[in-house]
């Protein structure tokens, strides 16, 4: 393609809210092989709820959401914020139907000050977060974080965790000194054009793949709603790279698409990476392609404009 061509649709790209950096991303692009997207904010919307609370001793239902959203104040999670939201809106108003109408500063600064001191506060990437609060030890977050310290899941937590997993949502546990004390069910809808897209790439000759850290259960009921095949899941922050570098070795041309400061690794190692416009400026930063709309269709828009510029000089 002439230098104009490749100017021309790096302007028919920006029209549509896709921002291309530079002609060599837009030449390979036309050669993507596999799309691996992440779940989280990318396949799905991004706004997670919480569906179901579970206590599993006698505290009291706002006392123990007081507890997790206190734990999960500090942390910048998407679920952690699902948490916040349910847990101030159960302060109010009892009745967290309408969370998202509930947005006012004095409101917002009321609940900061009704929440519990907490102390030792850290994060466990692609697990939860742990800290002490009133002298006691709390931990939220999957299976994995639990198990990892030691703490014994009984079996019927088990089955209630993996009944929430199986209907696609992301099973929580908060456990106080040793002891899991409650779970929450939290829901991340999927785009709305998040199946047909998939469908589409199918259709061009390009397969998709999910990768996540979330669990085994929810990333397969997830990847079966979108009808994406290749799934890999429970994967660490640092491994969704890998996953890029197991697929170009057998010689596939990958791209990424992603959101999270935990996607950006994976975004740079990628022959291609799309970044979602909404998502963090980490990744923005990592990605050759911004998706400005957070739109899935401008994954399949980027690589037919390139299919298209590069077609009559091969
Ligand atoms: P994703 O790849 O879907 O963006 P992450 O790697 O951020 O997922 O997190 C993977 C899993 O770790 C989550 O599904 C959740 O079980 C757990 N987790 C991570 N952060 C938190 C948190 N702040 N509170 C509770 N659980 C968390
Ligand atoms: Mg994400």
């Amino acid at each position: 393609a002439t230098p104009t061509a490749v100017m021309v649709a790096t302007g028919v790209g920006a029209n549509n809210g896709v921002l291309i950096k530079g002609g060599d991303a837009l030449e390979r692009a036309q050669k993507i092989s596999h799309v691996i997207f992440d779940k989280t904010g990318t396949l799905t919307q991004g706004k997670a709820k919480v569906t179901t609370v579970k206590i599993f001793n006698e505290m009291d239902r706002g006392d123990f959401l007081t507890l997790v959203a206190s734990a999960e104040a500090s942390s910048e999670h998407p679920l952690a914020k699902a948490i916040l939201e349910y847990a101030r809106h159960f302060h109010f108003f009892d009745e967290p139907s309408n969370a998202s109408e509930f947005q006012t500063c004095s409101e917002q600064a009321k609940f900061s000050g009704w929440l519990h001191d907490v102390s030792d506060f850290s994060v466990l990437p692609g697990k939860g977060i742990q800290c002490s609060i009133d002298g006691t030890w709390i931990l939220v977050g999957n299976r994995k974080l639990l198990i990892e310290n030691g703490i014994t899941v009984p079996s019927n937590i088990e089955n209630f965790v993996v009944e929430l997993e199986e209907s696609a949502r992301t099973g929580i546990l908060v456990a106080q000194d040793n002891i899991v004390i409650g779970a929450l069910g939290i829901a991340d809808p999927l785009k709305r054009e998040a199946a047909v897209v998939i469908e589409g790439l199918v259709k061009m000759g390009v397969k998709p793949i999910m990768v996540t850290g979330d669990n085994w259960r929810t990333a397969r009921a997830v990847a079966k709603e979108v009808g994406i095949q290749d799934v890999r899941a429970e994967v660490l922050p640092a491994g969704k790279a890998e996953v890029i570098r197991s697929f170009q070795k057998g010689g596939s041309v990958v791209a990424m698409v992603g959101d999270g400061i935990n996607d950006s690794p994976a975004l740079a190692a990628a022959d291609v990476g799309m970044a979602i416009g909404a998502g963090t400026d980490i990744a923005i930063e990592a990605a050759e392609y911004v998706l400005m709309r957070s739109n899935l269709e401008d994954v399949i828009i980027a690589i037919d404009l390139s299919r298209k510029t590069f077609a009559r000089i091969r």
